[in-house]
């Protein structure tokens, strides 16, 4: 069988986790959890990295930074992970969904402007596939307007746009090192701080309303209670776990843009023929091979593909069921404008296997498996 995914594993791991361990102080902000935010800082060129239990608690906190209040309006697609919205809900906002391009399945930049008024407050690119949303355009309109701009890079760590990383181009980005992402401490993620005078309140909202950050700098003498907050902080026993991986970040990166580009030539064809069509990286974008997907005809053509895939010992996964068209989407947001291509797109990709570790082998297995399918229908 040929899993859809397996967490990423660095032979050093165990071992890290035992020397935080045997350090004594396995909460938050140790020896590891400090070596993370430094190779985060310096491989992105952040101001700041915070790491935190997920990216959902780094959008909750970014929501928080922005100041978001009930009835302001954030504008994001539909074509997301539900904590992209719950994060500013949470905070009373209403949901203003963008359609997405349906070459990127990024927010669709030109559509944003039109999905402005005068309750907006903020603008959530989610950087798709690790592949950039286009963010010139973006972060233009949001100075334009007084915007603030969260980016939701969960899946873009090691990722660009025209040489700058994902995450650092917004007011706040938000990585994930969920066990489904690149990089894996289990449950995790980190807030990276464009803003240097954000920095310290960002400290004291992930140490429970307290200024415990500054108390360890030596810059207060003791520490109290200043503000609200809550507990953002993993242990470091999962920052040393993570720690392992990004150590080898690139030897990580470099495994998978390898059976990318194996998928990619392998099925070049069958999309030359019509048949499927393949992901589409635009020029200036740097991306990570968070994930390989083909888009099929259409959503029961992708079931048959599914069911054959698994007849095979293959397993592949759709994406995101449009937030609009949930329970909570119809409560919390609206969508502005026509929803042209997200239902439609999203019911079409399929991703295939793809994590670290997965053998040539059997990347031609899951490649001849869809031929063999394209022959047949
Ligand atoms: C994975 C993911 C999240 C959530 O990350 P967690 O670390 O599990 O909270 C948010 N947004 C996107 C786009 C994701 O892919």
């Amino acid at each position: 069988m040929i899993p859809f995914n397996r967490p990423p594993v660095a032979d050093k791991g165990l071992e890290y986790i035992k020397t935080a361990v045997a350090m004594g102080k396995i909460c938050g902000d140790g020896t590891f959890t400090k070596q993370c935010s430094a190779w985060i800082e310096q491989q992105t060129g952040t101001p700041k990295a915070l790491l935190t239990t997920s990216c959902t608690h780094a959008l909750e906190m970014a929501a928080l930074l922005c100041d978001v209040k009930a009835g302001d309006e954030v504008i994001m697609p539909s074509y997301t992970f539900v904590s992209t919205a719950d994060a500013f809900v949470q905070r009373g906002a209403t949901i203003v969904f963008v359609d997405v391009r349906p070459d990127t399945m990024n927010m669709d930049e030109r559509l944003v402007e039109a999905a402005i008024s005068s309750k907006t407050r903020v603008i959530v690119p989610v950087h798709y596939a690790g592949v950039s949303c286009e963010m010139d355009t973006i972060n233009a309109i949001a100075a334009a307007h007084g915007l603030y701009v969260v980016e939701d890079a969960a899946q873009g760590v090691m990722a660009s746009y025209k040489g700058k990383a994902l995450g650092t181009m917004g007011d706040f980005g938000c990585f994930s090192f969920h066990e489904t992402k690149n990089y894996s401490m289990g449950e995790g993620g980190a807030l990276l701080i464009g803003r240097e005078a954000a920095i310290e309140k960002a400290e004291i909202i992930r140490e429970k309303g307290t200024d415990r950050s500054r108390f360890f700098r030596g810059q207060v003498d003791k520490y109290t209670w200043v503000d609200y907050g809550s507990s953002y902080l993993p242990s470091d026993m999962n920052a040393a776990y993570l720690y392992a991986q990004l150590e080898i970040a690139d030897e990580i990166n470099n495994a998978r843009l390898a059976v990318w580009e194996l998928y990619n030539k392998g099925l070049a064809e069958l999309a030359a023929s019509g048949r499927i069509e393949l992901p589409y990286i635009p020029e200036g974008c740097a991306h990570n091979a968070h994930m390989y997907y083909i888009k099929t005809k259409e959503l029961s053509e992708r079931g048959a593909l599914i069911a054959h895939l698994k007849e095979r010992g293959i397993a592949s996964a759709f994406h995101y069921i449009p937030l609009h068209s949930a329970p909570a989407g119809k409560r919390f947001g609206r969508f502005s404008g026509e929803d042209r291509y997200t239902t439609k797109e999203s019911e079409r990709l399929l991703r295939l296997p793809m994590y670290y570790g997965i053998t040539e082998d059997e990347a031609a297995r899951v490649i001849d498996a869809v031929w063999e399918f394209y022959k047949t229908v």
